[in-house]
C-alpha cells in the first residue's frame, strides 16, 4: 500500500495527505506525554492496574482530541455553508488543503469504534498511524451517511477495492453478498474503475461473480437488478445490469447518459489531448529506461509492463504521472482546459484518461435519479464512493471527493469490513 513509505516530490501541491498527517501529529502528543512505555518492566500485578489506567487516560485524551477536530469541521462547514462570509475556517488556516465537507463527521464515536476493534488506546510503543486514523474517517463518514441522511448510491471502484489489483470479482469472493444485500436494501450501486473497454464480454470477465450471482438470484426485484451499472474509463462506457444481455451488461448509448457539460466535450480536442499524452508518456519509456509498452485506446493511453511478472519501479510511475501530467496542463489543448483528463498510477502501470470519476460518479447519480423520476437528483451527502487510489500521484479515486462522500480502503478485505460496518449501522436505522 502506497502510505508504507515516502517519496518526495518536486510538487508538492497534490497531496492529499494532509488532513490525516494533521490528525496524527494532534494524537502523537498525548501518546508523547502519556503513554508508559516503561509499564513493561514493572511487576505483572502493578502492570495490569497500570495497563488498564493508561489505557482509559489515553483513550480519554484521543476522544477529546476527535471531539474538538468534529467541532472545527461543523465550523467549517457552517463557514462553507455561508455565501456572505469571506473568511476561511479556523480548519482551513491549519489545513490549508482541506476541501467542502458533504455531512458532518462523527469522529468521536468513530474513535471509539475503531478503538474497540485496533486497542489504538493500549498501546504504549506505537502511536495512533496514518491508517488508524484513515479507518476512523472512513467509520465517520458511513456513520455520517446512514445517521444524518440517506445512503442512495454507493460507487466502487474495480482494482485493489472489490478484487485484486489485475484480478476478477470471482464467485467465491466475499464482497458480493454485501452488495446484493446493499441493492436488496435499495440502495444503487455504480462500479467505477478506470479499466476502459469498448464492449460488455471484457467487463462481464472482470465481474461475472457478481452479474451471475445477481442474475441467478430469485429475491432481487427486476427493479432492484436494474439498480447496477458499470462506468468504465472513468466515465467513458456506461453498462446496465441486463439479464437479457449475453453478457449481463447491456451498453447505453452515449446521448442517453452525457451531461450537458461533458456533450460538449469535442472529438478533436480528445484526440489531440491523448496525442500529448502519448508522445510524453514515450519520451518517459525512453528517458526513464522503462520496461513498458506503450497503448493507445479510443478514451485513453497509457503503458504497462512489457511482461505481466515486471514490475516498473514505483518512483518511475510516479515521475511519470507528474511529468505528464505537467505536459498535458502546459500544452494548448490542455490549458484550453474545454476536456478534464486524469493521469494516474495504477500501481502497476500509468494511464491517462479522458474524464475522471468525479464524471463517472455524476453520471451514475443522475442516471439514477433520472430512473426514479421525480425524487430529485441523488445529492454528494447521499452518495459514498468506495476506492483505494487516494494519495499515488494523480489519486484517480480522490476525484470523487468533489462530488460525494468517500472511503479509502486498501485492500478487498478492508472493503468488506467497511460494508459490514454499514449494513450493521443500516439495519439499526431500518
Ligand atoms: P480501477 O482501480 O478499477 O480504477 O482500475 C485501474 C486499472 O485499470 C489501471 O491501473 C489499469 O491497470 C487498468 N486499465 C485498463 N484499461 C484502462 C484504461 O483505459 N484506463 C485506465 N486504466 C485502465
Ligand atoms: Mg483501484
Amino acid at each position: 500500500m502506497t502510505t508504507r513509505y515516502r517519496v518526495e516530490y518536486a510538487l508538492k501541491t497534490h497531496r492529499r495527505d494532509q488532513f490525516i498527517e494533521w490528525t496524527k501529529a494532534l494524537l502523537a502528543v498525548p501518546f508523547v506525554l502519556y503513554s508508559q512505555p516503561h509499564g513493561v518492566f514493572e511487576d505483572p500485578d502493578s502492570s495490569a492496574d497500570t495497563l488498564s489506567q493508561t489505557r482509559e487516560e489515553a483513550h480519554r485524551r484521543y476522544s477529546e482530541i476527535f471531539r474538538d477536530i468534529e467541532a472545527m469541521i461543523d465550523d467549517h462547514i457552517a463557514h462553507q455553508n455561508d455565501a456572505e462570509n469571506p473568511f476561511p475556517s479556523k480548519l482551513k488556516l491549519l489545513v490549508p488543503s482541506v476541501g467542502p465537507f458533504f455531512t458532518r463527521l462523527p469522529l468521536e464515536a468513530a474513535f471509539k469504534f475503531q478503538d474497540n476493534k485496533r486497542y489504538i488506546s493500549s498501546r504504549r510503543f506505537v502511536s495512533p498511524s496514518f491508517n488508524d486514523i484513515r479507518l476512523i474517517l472512513n467509520s465517520a463518514q458511513i456513520m455520517a451517511v446512514t445517521t444524518y441522511g440517506t445512503l442512495q448510491l454507493a460507487t466502487f471502484d474495480g482494482d485493489v477495492t472489490l478484487y485484486d489489483d489485475g484480478q476478477s470479482l470471482e464467485p467465491t469472493s466475499p464482497v458480493i453478498p454485501r452488495l446484493m444485500d446493499l441493492l436488496r436494501k435499495n440502495v444503487k450501486i455504480g462500479i467505477v474503475t478506470a479499466a476502459g473497454y469498448t464492449t460488455a464480454d471484457r467487463y462481464y470477465d472482470r465481474l461475472h461473480g457478481l452479474l451471475d450471482a445477481m442474475a441467478n438470484s430469485a429475491d432481487l426485484t427486476p427493479a432492484q437488478k436494474q439498480s447496477l451499472v458499470v462506468m468504465g474509463g472513468e466515465a467513458n462506457y456506461l453498462f446496465e445490469f441486463d439479464s437479457s444481455s449475453p453478457h449481463l451488461l447491456a451498453p447505453v448509448p452515449r446521448q442517453h447518459w452525457l451531461t450537458p457539460e461533458m456533450a460538449t466535450w469535442d472529438e478533436r480536442d480528445i484526440a489531440q489531448l491523448l496525442d500529448v499524452a502519448e508522445a510524453a508518456l514515450r519520451d518517459c519509456i525512453k528517458t526513464l529506461n522503462l520496461p513498458a509498452t506503450l497503448m493507445r485506446k479510443d478514451r485513453a493511453v497509457g503503458i504497462i509492463p512489457v511482461s505481466p511478472e515486471i514490475r516498473i519501479p514505483r518512483e518511475s510511475l510516479e515521475e511519470t504521472v507528474l511529468l505528464v501530467q505537467k505536459i498535458l496542463e502546459l500544452s494548448a489543448v490542455g490549458r484550453s482546459r474545454r476536456v478534464p483528463f486524469c493521469a494516474f498510477n495504477g500501481g502497476r502501470d500509468v494511464f491517462v484518461d479522458i474524464g475522471d470519476k468525479s464524471w463517472g460518479v455524476t453520471v451514475c447519480q443522475r442516471w439514477f435519479s433520472q430512473k426514479e423520476g421525480s425524487h430529485g437528483v441523488i445529492k454528494g451527502e447521499n452518495t459514498l464512493h468506495v476506492g483505494d487510489q487516494f494519495l499515488s500521484a494523480g489519486a484517480n479515486d480522490f476525484r470523487a471527493r468533489s462530488v460525494g462522500t468517500t472511503a479509502w480502503i486498501a485492500s478487498p478485505a478492508e472493503t468488506v469490513e467497511l460494508l459490514d460496518e454499514l449494513a450493521e449501522l443500516m439495519g439499526k436505522m431500518s
